[in-house]
């Protein structure tokens, strides 16, 4: 069966549209905008470094998380943050209908196609962290999330950690860190809708750290060890 990859990035911008600035005026929401719960700093070039080195098509989002987050479920307590909350439900659609949504049915239709074309989907969803939560240091470099009910999920992410730790011996690597594949997440909505024949989803999580003092380097090994692992 052809195995056809394709790339997301779900928290790739911090940007927020102009019709939602003033929620974003008190200093706290500043600084919150601009740290680790804003974006996911590094994840948007990593994505688009992937993408031209693989030519594998990329469907990115840059709307900040802290207005609506794309990774999430429609209701889950996280979906709209402390400063989106309380907007009336009109204004909370909007936010669904002109950002939340689109970003989902270009990769959900994408997905569809290519399985309609008789093809398996690896779909990569690039994320990053940050290297310490609150006083707790994270310690890996590279996380491969996946739901390892699904075999062929397991098996891709052993052959892609090999194939990462024979590039470089030197990297932490760990699966289902720092979150775990099957908590709620794109990916995990995906399952849902195909099967595990057909349809492989892994959120890449790097670490901030690495993105922000090698990110060429990082780029050009995790490309590599992709490569090899979808040619396996
Ligand atoms: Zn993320």
């Amino acid at each position: 069966m052809k195995q056809v990859l394709i790339l997301s990035c779900e928290h790739g911008g911090n940007a927020v549209p102009p019709e939602y600035a003033a929620l974003f005026h008190t200093q706290r929401s500043v600084k919150a905008l601009a740290g680790h719960r804003g974006m996911d700093a590094g994840a948007l070039a990593l994505a688009e470094a992937l993408s031209s080195q693989l030519k594998a098509p990329l469907y990115s989002a840059t709307v900040t998380r802290l207005l609506v987050d794309l990774n999430r479920s429609v209701g889950h307590r996280r979906f709209f943050s402390e400063f989106s909350r309380f907007l009336d439900q009109p204004a909370r659609d909007c936010l669904i209908e002109a950002h939340y949504e689109p970003h989902r049915r270009r990769v959900t239709e994408a997905i569809s196609s290519t399985v309609d074309r008789g093809c398996r989907v690896c779909h990569i969803a690039v994320h990053s962290f940050a290297p310490r939560l609150g006083s707790r240091e994270r310690r890996a470099d590279i996380g491969l999330l996946y739901d390892s009910g699904r075999l062929p999920e397991q098996a891709f992410c052993a052959r892609w950690q090999r194939n990462l730790r024979t590039a470089n011996s030197s990297l932490r690597l760990r699966r289902n860190y720092p979150y775990l594949g099957k908590s709620d997440g794109f990916t995990t909505h995906l399952r849902r809708l195909f099967g595990p024949r057909r349809y492989i989803g892994i959120e890449l999580e790097v670490n901030q750290r690495l993105l922000r003092h090698a990110p060429s380097n990082t780029a050009r090994l995790v490309a590599q060890s992709l490569a090899d692992t979808l040619a396996a």
